[in-house]
């Protein structure tokens, strides 16, 4: 595993002065820009299987919401801080600005460790921390999601405790629900959707043929192991590497993407799969290969290791995996990064879908969700990818140039208050 010792907070700070200083972003904006609007940290007791009472901490952290309501995932985890769902909120503001939603930004998270808890130790917590976060979410005002060990059952029991509360069901709370109480076809997939739909247009620009191309996934769950099976699938490309919190599996040949599912769901882990061999996380990444698609977690990319990383395009599914001394070491390099706030986007856009059709009481199909999907993500390209060109930069600054710019009209037009 690659030890985090870099806080992730001042990565989203140091990403977004840069955009600032190169924009030229007056000084009270930039101070507006740089603090989350909202910070709530709420302490809470959850009774266990044994009897005992244990405490917990989570957060829910609201970063600007002056182009609409506040949107960003919930994750469980023990590696949860405050620092770390500050960057995730701010990055959360840009990325809706980048693919054009009317969303803000937020995120959440609670320290726990939910593969030592039971279903109804997780209920019991889940339910607690939406009680206790229940003073900001609301469906006009903050609507979570699901993010790393959070799925579409921990959004229901969200659902669920929230209505509850009112007396009424009210879906549009939250995203990422099962399609029978109000979720949206295609949103368990429409991360690793967007994700693939930006990796072949990476491709494309770059003069790579997807049928060529050996792919690397670091993570295997909602976005990575999606992710690999579209890749195949639709671009067919060979993956040749994959990994989860237990370690990698390597085969240059080619890894049967449908057996790693089967395996990892009968095994709880991708350790010891047949026909390929165990490689660690960090070697993972340095593994000779054309795409490498981080969908793991924050700062797995670093001064580090950057320089030994082989691969030719990188795509940012997770979160923030790259941090600023990489991003200058793959740049000079001359290695493609396809940044997060755009690569994983497609996630909040489907939830935007899915919180417009609760709103509506009006279904779509999932063709209907995958073309629109498709539209947007390819659109948010190629305009990323314009004015990257346009100002000479790289994808990253490209993307937060348009999200950094939209998001201070915004708040330019609504006016400091009183
Ligand atoms: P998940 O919990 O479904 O899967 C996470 C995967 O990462 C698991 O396979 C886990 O074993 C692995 N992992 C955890 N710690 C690791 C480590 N130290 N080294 C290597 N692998 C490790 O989470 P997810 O929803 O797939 O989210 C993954 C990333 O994608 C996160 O950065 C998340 O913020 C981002 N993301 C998720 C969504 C979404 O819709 N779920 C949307 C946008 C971005």
């Amino acid at each position: 595993m690659v030890v985090n010792l870099i806080n992730p907070y001042d990565v989203a700070i140091a990403q977004f002065d840069e955009a600032a200083e190169r924009l030229g972003l007056s000084q009270a904006m930039r101070a507006i820009l740089r603090k989350p609007k909202r910070e709530l940290i709420v302490n809470f007791p959850v009774r266990m299987d044994n009897g005992d009472v244990e405490m917990f901490t989570g957060y829910r952290v609201q970063h600007n919401i002056n182009r609409g309501p506040a949107k960003g995932g919930i994750r469980f985890s023990p590696e949860v801080s405050l620092d770390e769902v500050r960057a995730l909120a701010m990055w959360m503001t840009w990325k809706c600005a980048v693919v054009g939603i009317p969303f803000g930004g937020a995120k959440g998270g609670v320290i726990c460790d939910p593969h030592k808890m039971s279903s109804g130790e997780l209920e019991r917590l889940t339910r607690r921390y939406a009680t206790e976060i229940s003073l900001l979410i609301g469906p006009d005002s903050d609507i979570p999601a699901p993010d790393m060990n959070t799925n579409p059952q921990v959004m229901a029991w969200i659902m669920d405790t929230y209505s509850m509360h009112k007396g009424y069901s009210v879906p549009a709370v939250i995203t990422g629900k099962p399609i029978g109480i109000g979720g949206s076809e295609g949103r368990l997939e429409a991360t690793a959707r967007g994700v693939m739909i930006v990796t072949r247009e990476a491709l494309l620009d770059k003069n790579m043929n997807p049928e060529r191309c050996s792919v690397v996934v670091q993570g295997f769950g909602n976005v990575g192991s999606i992710a690999a099976r579209l890749l195949h699938d639709e671009l067919r490309c060979r993956i040749t590497g994959l990994s989860d919190i237990s370690g990698g599996v390597y085969n240059p040949r080619g890894i049967d993407i449908y057996r790693a599912l089967r395996y990892s769901k009968e095994h709880g882990s991708l350790r010891g799969l047949p026909d390929s061999e165990p490689v660690t996380n960090a070697e993972l990444l340095e593994l000779p290969c054309d795409v490498l698609i981080p969908a793991a977690l924050e700062n797995q990319l670093t001064g580090r290791n950057a320089a030994r990383v082989k691969a030719r395009l990188i795509i940012e599914a997770a979160n923030g995996p790259t941090d600023p001394e990489a991003d200058r070491i793959l740049n000079d390099a001359g290695i493609t990064v396809v940044p997060d706030i755009l690569a994983n986007a497609g996630g909040v856009t489907v939830s935007y879908f899915e919180w417009v059709q609760d709103l509506q009481r009006f279904f779509w199909a999932e063709n209907e969700i995958n073309d629109r999907l498709e539209t947007i993500m390819k659109r948010s390209y190629r305009e990323v990818a314009r004015e990257a060109s346009e100002q000479g930069t790289h994808l990253r600054m490209g993307a937060y140039l348009l999200a950094v710019e939209n998001v201070a009209r915004a708040t330019e037009s609504r006016g400091v208050y009183p």
